[in-house]
């Protein structure tokens, strides 16, 4: 096997050289991935679509809770029994002593947000020979910097640490897209060693994530998730500095891209939003339909005493801040995350926590048990949890969240809402296009409910990514189910390029 792999590029492959791609992790690992297989394709590079076509492979690794990096070390391993030219980069690549111990014959580690590093190491296992013609024609589909008008290279040097260029090759459909606004984290949360892995946080200028975005937007992209660590802090590190967006100064602040976000016309849906004071003025534009009446903010507990204990960042007065967001926007869709038995957390403080949970009628909701993070603080605190009552903890979380989920989507039958379109479903016989499955606005991909939709008399003629008006008629505990009443024309407010069908 490692001999079929390790065959020169030259040998049937008329010299082009492949590199296998494997992204574990987070959105916003997945971005870094884009913005590596960009790189590479720019270089002239092609991706592999197997490891059995692969001359290297760059394993992309998670390294936030201990089952993401057995995963990530497993998929090492897994490359390894293929190639020996493999380059781990990512958040565990910034514990390169964890992953030699495994394997130590890995080519290459280099941490995260470091495409500048892989594509070094990607040289190196992988030359590229200049033809002295070809060598001089323009390269085809290029990265390019949001802002330029030329394409550049990635690795441009003077591209500073998180003002990163925008990723042409997208892992994702081209529908949506995640845009990564800052990287690195300024807080201590005692669970997480996400600061310690990334750093303190980065902001991106305001002009480079609206130029990336509206990029998108041309292209085809109809929904934007915005993610960062901390998305309410952005732009605090750069003091909230202005850059250049179509003529204008826009400040590095999060409402001010809101607007400026909400002005393109796609769906903006904002993700690790702490509930800070200003958020307020993001679910007013929400209330507003400027952006998506969505928020994804990790709350991680309810108990005062666990809060601070686990060092959250805007922790407190919770409810107040929920119910105000409500009285905003009616229509808001919160979605959090919980983590269940922390250490020292007792059985009141546990009851604290469903108590809220049955106030607050959260939208959406996930819980892990506790686990032990290597070198994260939490570790050092007293009275951790055995093991059997953090499940027992968890089935009780899961059984009241799933309750609220059940009552509150059954509140949506009857109404009509846009949903935009994820996939078919269709049964072997249908036209294609039949039976769809896509998400309204208060569901983000992969990690909320979906929507089971007929197509009615648009069968055959919805496309994926289409956004269409459906009535709901259905509910299950995540789920919702309906039909298709209307396809209307997409009208962002970004010339769109090239033809898009309807849509
Ligand atoms: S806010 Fe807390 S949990 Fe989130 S990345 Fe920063 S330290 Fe980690």
């Amino acid at each position: 096997m490692t001999e079929m792999m390790e065959r020169p590029a030259e040998s049937g492959t008329a010299g082009v050289k492949k590199v296998g791609f494997i992204s574990l992790g987070c959105p916003k690992a997945l971005v870094d991935s884009e913005r590596i297989l960009t790189q590479l394709r720019f270089e002239g590079y092609e991706v592999a679509p197997s490891y059995e076509d692969a001359h290297a492979v760059i394993v992309n690794t998670c390294g936030f809770i201990t089952p993401a990096v057995e995963e990530s070390l497993t998929a090492i391993g897994e490359a390894l029994d293929a190639t020996s030219k493999v380059i781990v980069t990512g958040c565990l690549g910034e514990r390169p002593e964890k992953i030699l111990e495994r394997h130590p014959k890995v080519a290459a580690i280099t941490g995260s947000e470091a495409v500048d590093d892989v594509m070094m190491h990607v040289r190196e296992l992988l030359p590229i020979e200049t033809d002295a013609f070809t060598g001089l024609l323009p390269v085809a589909a290029p990265g390019m910097r949001a802002d330029a008008e030329q394409p550049v290279s990635l690795t441009d040097p003077n591209a500073r640490h998180g003002d990163v260029l925008a990723p042409s090759v997208k892992l994702t459909p081209r529908h949506y897209a995640y845009v990564k606004i800052a990287e690195g984290c300024n807080h201590t949360c005692a669970f997480c060693i996400i600061p310690k892995l990334r750093g303190r946080q980065v902001s991106r200028d305001a002009g480079s994530v609206l130029y990336e975005s509206f990029r998108l937007i041309a292209g085809g992209t109809k929904e934007l998730m915005i993610i960062s660590q901390d998305t309410s802090a952005y732009g605090v590190d750069i003091r909230y500095r202005e850059s250049e967006f179509q003529g204008e100064q826009i400040r590095a602040h999060l409402t001010d891209l809101a607007v400026k976000l909400g002005e393109m016309g796609a769906w903006v849906r904002m993700h690790y939003v702490y509930p800070y004071p200003h958020v307020e003025k993001l679910v007013e534009l929400m209330g507003q339909g400027k952006i998506l009446p969505y928020l994804d903010v990790p709350l991680q507990h309810a108990s005062p005493r666990i809060l601070k204990l686990m060092r959250r960042p805007g922790a407190g007065r919770q409810l107040d801040t929920i119910r105000r967001w409500r009285e905003l926007c009616p229509e808001l869709v919160i979605r959090s995350t919980f983590i269940v038995g922390f250490p020292g957390e007792t059985e009141e403080e546990f009851q604290e926590l469903l108590t809220f949970l049955e106030e607050a009628r959260l939208d959406r909701v996930g819980a892990f048990a506790y686990s032990d993070v290597e070198e994260a603080d939490a570790r050092a605190l007293p009275g951790h949890v055995p093991e059997e009552i953090k499940q027992e903890r968890l089935a009780r979380f899961m059984e009241v969240a799933q309750r609220i989920s059940t009552e509150k989507l059954a509140e949506k039958i009857g109404r009509v809402m846009d949903v935009i379109i994820d996939e078919f479903n269709d049964d072997e016989g249908d036209l294609p296009g039949t039976r769809l499955i896509g998400r309204t606005k208060g569901d983000a991909p992969g990690i909320d409910g979906q929507v089971y939709l007929y197509a009615g008399d648009f069968a055959g003629q919805v496309k994926i990514g289409d956004i269409v008006r459906a009535r709901i008629e259905d509910s299950d505990e995540y789920d919702l189910f309906g039909e298709v009443l209307e396809r209307p024309e997409w009208k962002p407010n970004v010339p769109q390029l090239g033809h898009f069908g309807k849509h």
